[in-house]
Order: structure tokens, then sequence, then C-alpha cells
């Protein structure tokens, strides 16, 4: 049964004879990683710029995370939601102080799932218990799959096949308080929007942006929700992006690099909006299992001892100034922060560069037909950062030679 002995093609034809094609062929299948590299069936080595979506911030089989995963799994599993576990209050008491750094006296509390999207479905109930229905959401958002997140998602592609969606949904310009001012007014159960926008081609909205939001929700008794599924846990360069802009939301929503891979989400709810939840009103038989939440605390545990918020927010600027020094005339700019970034390029071969980049030993994606993803491990070497860079103007020219 071992993947070592199987090569990448037979792999990916039974991948496509049995798995649902929602994915299409599977580029590489993967079988061993360690920090920031990772090997394919084929034993093809890779340097992962990419940490699964931007999740495995401490890189791949960090000891902190198998050694938590291993104790706990030989100690108690699985309990379901009739009981508690050490880990899963030890999780909360965790993150309760750093969703309220900017805040410390707020009272906070936390719901566990199993990923972000139900991280924001569990949010989208919470909003509906304050009384009122109609929830504003940004043009440009990704916020996950299921029927409650996809209606707050803009992307007409992943919606439409699924309509009708919940409705009392409100489009406004990510970035525009003017066009979110005129928005909300007292009928606005929530403002839901994500601090940059990684699916969106690492979109960041202008500095002003996170405060008017803050005081307009607050001015119109709507609660702020916070999508930190993508850019928090030190992503970006802090525990969460918005606390650069130094405002509380109400809600946080995150998942990806909370458990390191390790399947789990959380909707923390600041304020009034902590209490909004009773019993019975929402649920999850696998959320906040021993095993996930060992893992979340063993992951930040890590990520403060390791400076990893810092480390994020240097390795990110470096990037960012060395891409921009080789003075590639495709390459209009890089924006995001911390390790999530965008390189924007003036023509439309992002894609073509990824599967060049692939081809050549480098994991990275084209979320956008001109925008290239980094979202490496928080752990990776600045030399594996300066290779890539070293390499991308040959990747670009490989790229324009398939167009
Ligand atoms: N919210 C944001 C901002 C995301 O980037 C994503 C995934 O990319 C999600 C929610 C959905 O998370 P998941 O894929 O864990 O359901």
């Amino acid at each position: 049964m071992s993947g070592h002995a199987i090569d990448q093609r037979t792999w990916g034809e039974r991948y496509d004879r049995t798995l649902m094609n929602t994915f299409g062929h599977p580029r590489r299948v993967l079988v061993r990683g360690r920090g920031a590299d990772v090997w394919d069936a084929d034993g093809k080595h890779y340097t992962d710029l990419l940490a699964g979506l931007a999740v495995h911030a401490l890189g791949h089989a960090h000891p902190a995370v198998v050694k938590a995963i291993g104790e706990q799994a030989g100690m108690l599993g699985h309990i379901s939601n009739l009981f508690a576990s050490p880990p899963q209050i030890e999780l909360g008491e965790r993150l309760v102080p750093l969703a309220t750094l900017n805040a410390p006296q707020t009272p906070a509390r936390v719901f566990f799932a199993n990923s972000g999207t139900e991280a924001n479905e569990a949010a989208f109930k919470l909003s509906r218990l304050t009384g009122r229905g109609r929830i504003v959401a940004m043009e440009g958002s990704f916020h996950g799959r299921t029927m409650g997140a996809l209606a707050i998602t803009h992307n007409e592609h992943y919606r439409k096949p699924f309509e009708p969606l919940p409705g009392e949904i409100v489009w406004v310009p990510y970035g525009d308080a003017v066009a979110l001012e005129r928005a909300v007014d007292e009928t606005v159960a929530a403002v839901v929007l994500e601090p940059i926008q990684g699916e969106n081609g690492v979109v960041e909205p202008g500095e002003d942006f996170l405060p008017a939001a803050r005081r307009i929700t607050a001015d119109r008794g709507a609660l702020l929700w916070i999508d930190e599924v993508q850019t928090g846990l030190c992503r970006c360069g802090r525990w969460f992006a918005h606390q650069r802009a130094g405002i509380t939301p109400d809600i946080i929503t995150v998942a990806k690099g909370l458990a390191n891979g390790y399947p789990i989400g959380a909707c923390i709810a600041l304020g009034e909006a902590a209490g909004l939840f009773g019993p019975g009103q929402h649920g999850t038989t696998f959320g906040g299992n021993p095993i996930a939440c060992a893992v979340g605390c063993a992951v930040l545990e890590t990520m403060a001892s390791e400076g990893l918020a810092d480390r994020s927010e240097r390795l990110g600027e470096h990037l960012a100034e060395t891409v921009m020094a080789l003075g590639d005339p495709r390459i209009d700019l890089v924006r995001g922060q911390g390790l999530l970034r965008g390189i924007v390029l003036n023509r439309p071969i992002a894609a073509g560069v990824a599967d060049a980049a692939l081809e050549a030993g480098w994991i990275i994606n084209a979320p956008r037909p001109s925008v290239l993803r980094i979202a490496a491990p928080l752990v990776i070497a600045g030399e594996q950062l300066d290779a890539f860079v070293a390499a991308l103007p040959g990747l670009l020219d490989a790229a324009q030679g398939r167009v």
C-alpha cells in the first residue's frame, strides 16, 4: 500500500476513476514533506511556496505537530459534543487573548468547527440571532463553499449553479467606505469582509477601510465580522491581519493555519456577540475534537516561541523587495502583507507561470490571470525564497513561450 512504489501516472489514473471531479486531474500526487520541501510519487522534489493554500505555517511534518497528534491520539481522540476535553478548553483560552489584543478587556467566546467555511457558517447563524437578517458582503470576496458561506462569496462561477442561496445579501465594492456607509442601516445584521482578499488575488483595501467599517457598523448596531481564515495566525505579520488597523471586530473566523493542516476552524465572537448562541442553536460532531485542539495549542505555542509573526513580516518584505529589484518589465508590483503576497504581472500569463514553476520544482498558484500567489510556510529559509526570485524571470520566459 506504500505510495512510494507506485508512480505519479498510475496514481493519477486511479484518482480520475474514483474521486469526484471537483478539482480536475491532480497536478501532482505528493507523498512526503519536511519544512518547505515536498516530494511527489516519482521522488521529484519541490519547494513549497504555497503551504497547502496558506495553511501549514510551520511547514510539513513539524516536530511539535507530529508530537501533539501522536500524544493526543494515544490518549483520547474523539469525544463528541456531549463532552469537553482539556485541549479544547485550552485552545479557546489561548485564542481569546490573541483575538482581543487591541482591546484586552473584551469578553470573547469560541465555537470550534472543522474548516473555514464551517467557521463562517457558524458566524452567519450567529448574526441571525441579532434579530436582523441582512448581511453586507464585499465584491471579490471568498468565504467558502457551503451554502451560507457561498451566499456571501461574490464569484458568480461558484454561486450560480447552486442558487437559490440564503438571501438578503447586499454587495459593496471592496475598500469603498462611502458605499459601505450607504449600505449599512438598522436592518443589517453584519458586515463581513476579509482584511486582504487572498482568493481574489491578494487584494488590499486602503488603510482607512477597516477603521471606517468599524465605525459604520458600531454606529448602526451591526456586527463587524472579519474573515481571517486565510490572513490570520501570523500569515500577514500579525496574529490577525486586521490588528494592524488597531480595531476590534465583533466576530473573527479562523481556520487554515490553526492546526497546521489538521482540520479545524473557529468562530470567535467578541463583546455582546459572545453571548448570542444558546444551547442547541449550533453544533458539530467533530468540531473541537481533542486531537485538532491539541495540535492547535502546539501551533500557537510554536508560533509564539519561534516569533513567526515577525518572521513572516520580515521575509514577506524581503520577498517583495527582491522581486521588485529584478526590474523585470513584466512585473508591475508585489502586494499583500507578511508571507501572503501577490506578484502582479502586466499580462495574463500567471497560470502558465505556475505550471512552469511546478515543472521546475516550485509550488505557487495563480488566483487571478495576472497574479501569482506566494503563501509559503513561515519557517521557510530566506535562501529558498531567494532561489525562487532568481528563477522567476526564467519562469516568466517559459510561460510566454507557451502562449
Ligand atoms: N474564507 C477565506 C478567506 C478563505 O480564503 C477560505 C479558503 O480559501 C475559506 C474561507 C474557506 O475555508 P475552507 O476551505 O477551510 O472551508
